[in-house]
């Protein structure tokens, strides 16, 4: 019994490391329906509430002066060509929710289509994409980390709905000499539906690249993706873990 889960493990390994990054002709994740939008998931009572609808208090724009992107109806939404949103605070472990929704009508394909991204410790990207019937490359569709692992199943909902990441992110940990300890990993609930099982980071997420990792301070603050693409966010929220 325990060789045989040891011989699935290793032909698990194996499968996650044959496909070239970034590769087309990797099997698609099966496509689940996650059921309807939800409302809002109130933030708990020692959660850092970090947008709750009304404000950007707790951003800045990449460059440290203050946050630019819209506020607007209770949401946040990306200003095209204005750079990351960073939050004000660092954070290492977390528990982190976070609401966003894709346009609607869909405009471009692939990887143009509503793309975004939840970068923890503002260096590992979980991907935002409408990925609700647009084809693009497994590691980087929604609830992928990016260019590493793809998500277990598709369970986006179509764009104009919200959609709702629970992340559970424990960050790398590094020896006094810059060589890694312990690995980042990261869960992941899209909708309710798990689709990253506590997955071992080989390092930073890139695009056409898998870079090393690189030491870092143990709080780094997190960061949103400007793509270009006007996707809004709402209800975002951690529970610190460390
Ligand atoms: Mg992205």
């Amino acid at each position: 019994m325990i060789g045989m889960l040891a011989l699935l493990l290793m032909a698990q390994t194996q499968q996650t490391q044959q496909w070239p990054q970034h590769s087309m002709d990797r099997p698609r994740p099966p496509v689940v329906n996650p059921g309807p939008e939800r409302p809002p998931a109130p933030a708990p009572s020692d959660a850092v509430v970090l947008f709750d609808g009304s404000n950007l208090s707790q951003w800045r724009a990449q460059d440290s002066t203050a946050a630019k992107w819209i506020v607007k109806d209770g949401y946040v939404e990306v200003k095209p060509r204005t750079g990351m949103l960073v939050s004000a605070r660092g954070f290492g472990d977390v528990q982190l929710h976070i609401e966003w929704r894709t346009p609607t009508p869909p405009e471009g394909e692939s990887q143009e289509r509503g793309n975004s991204g939840v970068f923890l410790m503002g260096i590992y990207e979980l991907q935002v994409l409408d990925s609700y019937q647009n084809d693009t490359y497994p590691d980087g569709q929604a609830g992928a980390i990016y260019g590493e692992n793809p998500p277990l199943v598709n369970a986006t909902r179509p764009p104009g709905q919200w959609q709702a990441y629970d992340v559970i992110f424990h960050r790398p940990h590094f020896k006094a000499d810059g060589s890694v300890e312990r690995p980042a990993r990261m869960t992941v609930f899209l909708n309710g539906v798990l689709i990253q099982d506590n997955f071992e980071l080989v390092g930073p997420t890139a695009n056409q690249a898998r870079p090393p990792y690189k030491m870092h301070p143990d709080k780094l603050p997190l960061k949103l993706q400007d793509h270009g693409n006007p996707i809004r966010y709402r209800n975002i929220w951690v529970r610190e873990l460390e």
